[in-house]
């Protein structure tokens, strides 16, 4: 049986970077995945596109076929009740309330970052200590500290915007004469509009009574648009195509399918990043792994995994890397029964719950062209007012009212059904609803709340007999508070743009995510952000994983992912994850260094001893 020298479970963002770093430098990386890399050959071939383009239902995981063995949760898989608790979770998933958890993630070679819709900003310095604003948890490092892995991760990523604007308007300390490696995309038509309208325009923040400043920010994206010749000390980027390999001319081209496939291939998907991997990575998908396995004094050795016929093997590796993104990752430690000396395995569940708030504006806002938000609001992120609410960043919907309300079918649907209109009649209603239509899109930051949590479900078993995730979940007072701040903001916002306010969290089987606070009905979705199941901090008594994410306890064992995170902030998390993922590679190169160095292992011999032979030096990746 081969030995690697690192065993990485998850072919994601974190899992394709970390095997990319390390395989960079000559180790021995297998990667097991457990969805598949290609179709079977008694399969249908599966084009992402075209199983899309043919799904019933558009949904994120709808351009991929789910195993049964390696199932997923789908949004589709939860919806809204009117009776208690107020929403129905079926599926891979399960869920206990009080409220719905309503985010979900793809188990596919790429995970999630297939379907992403790749918006890459950074967090800001303040958001590593939300315990200072009396809630959340501090992080064991600095902004300062992830500062060059964040560059890193903006290289890996190729992250298109403009240094100076997110200097200015959204707050970071960017190094002095840093550049993106391209250009900020264009603004959208939407963008454009709401600047012209709204930008110096001031609003109440009803929790903190302060008035806030708006204006239309660019947002980061990852995603290719013209490369900035002053990058790297004016070397360039060069972008890249489908399978990573560089390609000068590719270009987001605006088709508005990020959410789940970007045809052109402009959006960043691991699948770039593995096809640069080295010779020395090898990517074993259909791998379901099971188990973590451990010596007697709690080292990783291993894993097992299963195939889809069930079938049990066992890969060993001096390192063992779990990146199988948050819930899946806290299911592995708890099924292995490993690193939870704090017992705080599986807790602190996070996401972004999303207020969506969606109107007509009197002109036409051209939306369904572009990325689904360009831009967003940056002023609602940061300051004294998150000791009163949750922050929020606002993004602004460039897809019409697709995410709120299922348009444009449901336009159709309306106005054939409700108002019976046919033929000119119908095209010209439908024309002008969709052409006003624009929506904002309120990421509410939630703190760590180690009652927010993913169990083993006591009964429920996957067809590989493995117990399925359950989640528990709430959203507590900061947050509801947070979001009676958006909506307050919200309709201020309608009234400057004079805009019709067509927002309504009815009928109750769309949305699943809903509650009452203060005589307001809210609705919310979830924006696939599951964080913090297996959170860092600086002590094994309260955490799982350290500074490097290494869990306690097991020297060899890394947790990867968005997971670790010991607050979400209001930035989308993905390039924070990435950016650890980048930083924890570079600690298990050392650690394998440190293995691979004679002098390390061998004790020095006793001065009147004669000289023992140097023992050769271990092979990398030697095998069993
Ligand atoms: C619709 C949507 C839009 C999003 N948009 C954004 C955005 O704009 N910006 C942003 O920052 N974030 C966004 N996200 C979140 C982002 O996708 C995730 O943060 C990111 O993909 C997490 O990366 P990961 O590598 O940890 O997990 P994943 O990308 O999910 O990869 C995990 C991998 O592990 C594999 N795996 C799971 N279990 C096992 C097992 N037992 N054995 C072997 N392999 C296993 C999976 O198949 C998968 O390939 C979005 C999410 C969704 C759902
Ligand atoms: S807007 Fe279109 S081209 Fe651009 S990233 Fe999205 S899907 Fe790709």
């Amino acid at each position: 049986m081969t030995r690697y020298d690192v065993i990485v479970v998850g072919a994601g963002v974190a899992g394709s970077l970390v095997a990319h770093r390390l395989g960079g430098h000559g180790r021995r990386v297998l990667v097991l995945e457990a969805g598949a890399a290609a179709p079977a050959s008694h399969e249908p071939s599966a084009d992402p596109l075209t199983t899309y383009l043919t799904a019933s239902a558009k949904v994120p995981g709808s351009p991929y076929r789910a195993h049964p063995a390696a199932p997923w949760p789908e949004v589709t898989d939860l919806s809204g009740t009117e009776a208690s608790p107020g929403f129905r979770a079926v599926g891979h998933l399960r869920q206990d309330g009080p409220l719905a958890y309503a985010s979900g993630y793809v188990r596919v070679n790429g995970g999630t970052g297939n379907v992403w819709t790749g918006l890459a900003p950074r967090m800001l310095p303040e958001d590593f200590d939300t315990e200072s604003f009396g809630y959340g948890r501090r992080w064991p490092l600095t902004y300062a500290d992830l500062e060059p892995h964040y560059r890193a991760a903006e290289a890996e990523l190729g992250v298109a915007a403009d240094a100076d604007e997110q200097r200015e308007h959204a707050g970071l300390p960017l190094p002095d004469g840093y550049v993106f490696p391209m250009r900020p995309l264009p603004a959208s038509r939407v963008d454009r509009l709401l600047a012209a309208r709204l930008d110096g325009r001031r609003v109440k923040d009803p929790a903190s009574s302060c008035e806030v400043e708006l204006r239309v920010v660019g947002t980061p994206h990852a995603r290719n648009g013209v490369p900035d010749p002053r990058y790297d000390g004016g070397r360039g980027y060069v972008p890249r195509g489908r399978d990573g390999r560089p390609e000068p001319g590719n270009r987001c081209v605006g088709n508005a399918s990020c959410v789940p496939h970007c045809p052109s291939y402009a959006k960043y998907t691991p699948l770039k990043t593995q096809g640069r991997w080295s010779p020395t990575v090898t990517l074993r998908d259909r791998s379901v792994v099971s188990r973590v396995l451990v010596d007697g004094r709690g080292r990783a050795t291993g894993v097992e995994y299963r195939s889809y016929d069930g079938q049990v093997s066992v890969a060993h590796a001096d390192v063992v890397v779990l990146a199988a993104h948050a819930v899946e990752n806290a299911r592995l430690l708890l099924l292995s029964r490993l690193a939870d000396r704090s017992g705080q395995v599986g807790r602190n569940l996070m996401d972004h719950p999303v207020l969506l708030t969606w109107g007509l504006l009197p002109e036409d806002a051209g939306p369904y062209r572009g990325p689904g938000s360009v831009s967003g609001f940056e002023g609602f992120r940061t300051g004294r007012a998150r000791r009163l609410r949750a922050p929020f960043r606002i993004e602004l919907g460039a897809w019409g009212w697709a995410w709120a309300k299922g348009s444009v079918d449901s336009d159709v649907a309306h106005f054939l059904t409700e108002q019976g209109l046919f033929g000119a009649e119908l095209r010209r209603a439908v024309g002008d609803r969709v052409r006003r239509q624009f929506t904002l899109q309120f990421e509410m930051e939630q703190g760590a709340d180690p009652a927010n949590r993913v169990t083993l479900h006591p009964r429920e078993r996957d067809p590989l007999g493995l117990p399925r995730p359950l989640v528990t979940y709430d959203l507590d007072e900061h947050v509801k508070e947070g979001m009676a701040a958006a909506r307050a903001v919200s309709d201020q916002i309608f009234a400057l743009l004079d805009a019709e306010d067509h927002t309504d969290y009815s009928p109750a089987a769309a949305w699943p995510g809903r509650f009452s606070y203060g005589g307001r009905t809210y609705g919310y979705r979830g924006a696939g952000h599951a964080a913090g199941t297996h959170i860092m901090g600086d002590s094994a008594a309260t955490s799982v994983v350290d500074a490097w994410q290494r869990c306690w306890d097991h020297p060899g064992l890394y947790a990867v992912g968005c997971g670790s995170m010991p607050s979400v902030a209001t930035s989308n998390p993905t390039l924070t994850m990435a950016a650890l993922a980048l930083r924890s590679a570079e600690r298990v190169e050392a650690d394998l260094a440190a293995r691979d160095r004679p002098g390390h292992l061998t004790p020095p011999p006793a001065p009147s001893a004669p000289q023992a032979p140097t023992p050769p030096s271990p092979t990398r990746g030697a095998s069993t």
